[in-house]
């Protein structure tokens, strides 16, 4: 038997979330591959599953935890979740996890595919998951370290190359432009300005915690903004500023950022703490030649998922990313999610799972 943190949603809607300490493999649900996990972390998502928000928590009872750091323990251990095939034997070595070359013992890492959503996650110190959602460790990141990435540093390495494949840094923008990081003191904001920064940019980040601001600067950003600046931004075209956006806010602030684009430049949409609604209209797009591009994390195919954790082993100044993580143990994560809703966290927290 082991810990996990379970939430359920009861027949009246209400929500209990607990940690309980007799977990068995049997609870855990479907996957060809059982993993001990020994790092977490809390994203914005694990705190609205934490929640019972029905947007991300979609089952009645759910272990949470989009992310999970951990070594493979059995190989073969279960029906895989995406093909519940009736020919499957669960006794069976996994086709797919031989052909991703995987071994018992092996360190990997998960982010996305549905866990701590649909399928039970990382908040636990056992999950069985398919093989094909794996990514090994990358070469110079501890385990630690990777949970400390997670999804949100994930995703901030997906919105750079949006950024990049957009023509950042190419001239297409001009080049020279600054790089806007909205939602800048949370876990994606805070890599996305570490790794813009290491790849030699100038980073203006949006926050609405000016106590942050020296927090922000440590990270790479050159200038502090407020977030009321963009928030009460309203016309759809304005004076041409960024030559880039990573936005985890949505609504008005996504709006206000598009509308300062620069001609031909790229807005990576990731988040939604702001709302999820888009106030602007056509002009940006067919006056200036933006691009929108949408960034998703859970679905992103395993050749995206490989080069944007190479970017993060090749780009992230690993000390800086000690220096915005905080860690926490598996009995603080349901505290946790309350503040991260709150807005009372900054940087990454991880969870430590054993
Ligand atoms: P965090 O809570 O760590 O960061 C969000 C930050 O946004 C906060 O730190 C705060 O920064 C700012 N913020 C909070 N509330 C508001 C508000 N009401 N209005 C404006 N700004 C606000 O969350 P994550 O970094 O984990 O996630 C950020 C967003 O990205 C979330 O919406 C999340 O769901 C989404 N996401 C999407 C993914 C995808 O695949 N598309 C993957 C991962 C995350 P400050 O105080 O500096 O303003």
């Amino acid at each position: 038997m082991f810990r996990s943190i379970f939430v359920t949603r009861a027949e009246d809607k209400s929500v209990h979330a607990a940690l309980r300490e007799n977990t068995t493999d049997d609870d855990l649900g479907p996957g060809d591959v059982l993993i001990d996990v020994t790092w977490s972390g809390i994203n914005y998502k694990d705190g609205m599953a934490l929640a019972g928000d029905r947007g991300v928590m979609r089952t009645n009872e759910l272990i949470p935890g989009i992310d999970l750091v951990g070594t493979i323990a059995q190989i073969g251990a279960g029906t895989r979740a995406d093909s519940l095939a009736a020919d499957s034997a669960p006794d069976d070595r996994s086709p797919e996890a031989d052909a991703a070359g995987l071994r018992v013992g092996d360190a990997v890492l998960l982010n996305g595919w549905g866990i701590g959503e649909t399928h039970n996650g990382g908040l636990s110190e056992r999950a069985r998951v398919d093989s094909d959602w794996l990514v090994p460790l990358p070469k110079g990141i501890s385990p630690r370290r990777a949970a400390a990435i997670g999804t949100a540093g994930f995703t901030a390495a997906l919105s750079v190359l949006a950024l990049e494949r957009g023509g950042l840094g190419r001239g297409a923008a001009d080049g020279s432009g600054e790089v806007l990081v909205t939602g800048a003191s949370g876990g994606v904001g805070s890599i996305a300005i570490a790794l813009l920064a290491a790849a030699g940019h100038r980073v203006v980040a949006s926050s609405g915690r000016p106590e942050h601001r020296d927090y922000l600067l440590s990270l790479g950003a050159s200038e502090v903004i407020g977030r009321d600046e963009l928030e009460s931004a309203g016309r759809p075209l304005q004076s041409q500023r960024w030559a880039g956006v990573i936005d985890g806010v949505g609504g008005q602030t996504l709006a206000a950022a598009l509308a300062q684009t620069q001609y031909g430049a790229t807005v990576a949409a990731c988040g939604m703490v702001g709302g999820v609604e888009l106030p602007t209209t056509v002009l940006p797009f067919i006056l200036r030649g933006i691009h929108l591009s949408g960034i998703n994390s859970v679905e992103c195919p395993r050749e995206l998922r490989l080069a944007a954790w190479g970017r993060l082993a090749r780009d992230l100044d690993l000390d800086l990313l000690d220096s915005l993580t905080t860690e926490i143990p598996l009995a603080d994560a349901i505290t946790a999610g309350e503040q991260i809703l709150a807005g009372k966290l900054h940087g990454r927290t991880v969870v430590n799972v054993r």
